[in-house]
């Protein structure tokens, strides 16, 4: 027991807090969860980070010393060099927030921060569908799109710390206008507000389908998860929104085969609750576009740390720099 390793993970997010004292076999010893309340600023969202991370402590009864690191998933952009948060639309008034540095003077553990995607990319490669695989693509299907690489066993954050921004790959150039701004991401074409959005135009266009039913005729009520309900009693409007967001979905996923030739694709996200509707479309796209040898390489895999995976993610993070 002396040798076991033990670091805190927290995910910070718009609505909620969650940390957790963890050991390196991904096995949680305490954990703790409270909300954002984003609104009140972030003095106090801090102040709620350090009670969050000392109720772990104090749950688990282990002394502060015996903790190797803090790692915490943020909301991106992040500036991961310097441990500060940058401006994350979900965390209103953070403008450049030296999260790593706040941590570290308060509790005396030393703090490593990675924004949420990239967190979730490590914590499946390290306890998830990606344990022993040095090539990995996590990919987080929505309320956005988002993602991680995992290069030859590490993170990869590019020239800026902007790698893995895979929801703004281009499939569509004249397609819907995406939250960046720009026109036919494949976060405006396969995230659940998308996916959302084509079905509503349908119900508008009066073509007959059950999603209309479902919602009760209320086009307020069409989510992902209805037309997904939808598509499982085999409406066959709901099917074709499906496959169509899907087969962008997989458009874009050719496209990092051909640059990356990853061995496994992670799915998270609500989105990834498809299962089949989603590999499926994305298997083929691959299998079609993609050069044979890297096809053949590639598997398609959900996520497996579910609720935990923003804890155990943040977690990893930690043991990755401790490695
Ligand atoms: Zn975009």
């Amino acid at each position: 027991m002396a040798s076991r390793q033990l670091v805190i993970g927290i995910d910070l997010g718009g609505t909620k807090i969650a940390a957790a004292l963890v050991d390196g076999a991904g096995e949680i010893v305490a954990q703790d969860y409270r909300d954002t309340r984003a609104r009140e600023g972030r003095d106090k969202v801090v102040a709620r980070v350090l009670h969050s991370a000392r109720a772990v402590i104090e749950e688990s009864g282990v002394q502060a010393s015996q903790i190797a690191g803090i790692g915490i998933g943020a909301p991106g952009p992040i500036d991961v060099a310097s441990g500060a948060v940058v401006a994350p639309p979900n965390l209103p008034g953070w403008e450049r927030v030296p999260l790593k540095q706040l941590i570290e003077d308060n509790l005396a553990i030393t703090t490593y921060l990675e924004n949420d995607a990239n967190a979730a990319a490590l914590g499946e490669h390290r306890f998830g569908s990606g344990r022993g695989v040095d090539h990995l693509i996590y990919v987080v299907v929505g309320t956005g799109v988002g993602g991680g690489l995992i290069l030859d066993g590490r993170l990869y954050h590019g020239a800026s710390g902007m790698a893995g921004e895979i929801g703004h790959i281009v499939v569509k150039p004249d397609g819907p206008i995406c939250s960046c701004g720009r026109r036919g991401c494949l976060e405006a074409l396969t995230s659940g507000p998308s996916i959302a959005r084509e079905a509503r135009q349908r119900m508008r266009e009066g073509t007959p389908t059950l999603i209309a039913e479902l919602a009760e005729g209320d086009e307020s009520r069409v989510t992902a998860k209805l037309v997904a309900q939808a598509a499982e009693r085999g409406d066959k409007v709901a099917k074709r929104v499906l496959a169509e967001a899907m087969h962008y979905l997989g458009l874009g996923m050719a496209s990092l085969v051909h640059t990356l030739n990853p061995e496994l694709i992670v799915f998270g996200g609500g989105v990834a609750n498809l299962g089949e509707r989603m590999f499926g479309p994305v298997r083929e796209a691959i299998a079609e576009l993609a050069f044979p040898e890297a096809a053949r390489a590639v598997r398609v895999a959900p996520a497996q740390l579910g609720e935990n995976a923003g804890v155990l993610g943040a977690a990893a993070v930690a043991l990755a720099q401790l490695d």
